[in-house]
């Protein structure tokens, strides 16, 4: 570290003076619920981080949406429109409910962090915002250095993919914020994952008075839900879940109608087609005669696939880590993000360089406090490395 230039000792060192200003930042944010479909809170949510870039003197632009959070950029330097920027991507909407902050909000214990999205992914936004302030602080990269803040990573995205396209076709690389592994390792790999939702029509009929005129979609649903799960290991890596089902009109009228979603799994994206067919075969397959079926794709993840340049690019923060005394590797996930967006359009992508937390999704969530600063020292570090 000795041999550090002074620039990047000076933004190092500011960095590690930074940790309270990080833990009172993530408070505000943390104690204001932001679920995705929220879009009040996840635009509060995004005032609070626009002020501190503001505060810092970085430049903010957005790209308002009627129902979702608006995308929030920010920049260094004016857009010189030359592209080749090193991109910052989070998401600020949570998967929980309006209330939540207010349930259990923002709180330290035992050197951990609690409350709703306090590491997926407030944590890594906070980790984000100082690193773009340090760099802006202490003159700037020679890279073009951008943050992208999305509002809607837990649906998948509907409004912000086209946008992380197009920001990451034009980029050098996209770091993304999501929380780092328990472990300390990073993400280098993702599957990709459709959410779908099937449709049973069948015919009512009263299943005491003419129960031989009726047809169940209830039944037809049952050997559907089997056969779709079967299709787990239909190709190395893919699974398939139907998480909710729901159908019928009465306990005695054999079930005209019956619904179900289905969360797909995949790892390449060679495997997308083939696993796609065969829940679709499975949905227009009768096991109960009369019956009828429809599938449609509602949300889709992309994989985050490995490339040459994204494995140099990972090579590049580990080495930098390292020099700061983390130890740590990139590892494979079944979890989604909007990394696989960035990826699939020939970005270079690393994901899950956020602080260490775990238990996302769930009211046990937490983030290791001591990690904010030492992730944010190595993602600097890292984008210095890049300079050159
Ligand atoms: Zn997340």
């Amino acid at each position: 570290m000795s041999a550090l230039p002074l620039r990047a000792r000076e933004i190092l060192d500011w960095l590690a003076t930074q940790q309270g200003a990080m833990l009172a930042l993530l408070q505000e944010i943390v104690d204001i619920d932001s679920g995705s479909y929220h879009k009040a809170g996840v635009d509060a949510v995004g005032e609070r981080l626009k002020r501190f870039f503001a505060d810092e003197g970085l430049m903010i632009s957005t790209e308002p949406h009627a129902t979702h959070g608006e995308a929030i950029h920010v920049r260094l330097e004016p857009e010189d429109g030359a592209g080749g920027q090193v991109v910052l991507l989070g998401h600020r909407d949570t998967v929980f409910p309006v209330g939540e902050a207010r349930t259990r909000p923002f709180r330290i214990a035992n050197g951990r962090a609690y409350g709703p999205g306090v590491a997926d992914m407030k944590g890594g936004l906070v980790m984000n915002a100082f690193v773009l302030a340090a760099l802006k602080r202490f003159g700037g990269t020679s890279a073009p250095l951008a943050g992208l803040i999305t509002g809607d990573e837990e649906i998948a995205s509907p409004f912000s993919r086209p946008i992380i396209e197009r920001v990451a076709r034009r980029a050098r690389c996209v770091l993304n914020a999501e929380p780092g592994r328990a472990s300390g390792n990073v993400v280098t790999g993702r599957k990709g994952g459709l959410f779908l939702h099937f449709e049973i029509f069948g015919k009512a009929a009263h299943s005491g008075g003419n129960f031989e005129d009726g047809i169940s979609a209830v039944v037809e649903l049952a050997h559907k839900v089997l056969a779709m799960h079967a299709l787990t290991g239909f190709a190395p890596g893919i699974t398939v879940n139907v998480g909710l089902i729901k159908g019928g009109q009465s306990v005695n009228t054999t079930a005209p109608y019956a619904e179900g979603q289905i969360d797909l799994r995949y790892v390449g994206q060679d495997q997308r087609a083939p696993a796609l067919a065969a829940l679709q075969a499975i949905v227009d397959r009768a096991t109960i005669a009369g019956t009828t079926g429809k599938l449609t794709l509602r949300n889709e993840f992309l994989p985050l696939a490995s490339s040459p340049r994204s494995q140099q690019l990972f090579a590049g923060y580990r080495a930098a880590a390292a020099e700061l005394g983390l130890a740590l590797d990139g590892e494979f996930t079944g979890g989604c993000a909007d990394s696989g967006f960035a990826a699939a359009v020939g970005c270079p992508t690393l994901c899950g360089l956020g602080p260490m937390g775990a238990r996302a999704h769930t009211p046990e969530e937490y983030l290791e406090v001591d990690s904010l600063v030492p992730r944010a020292q190595a993602l600097a570090l890292t984008i210095l490395r890049l300079e050159k």
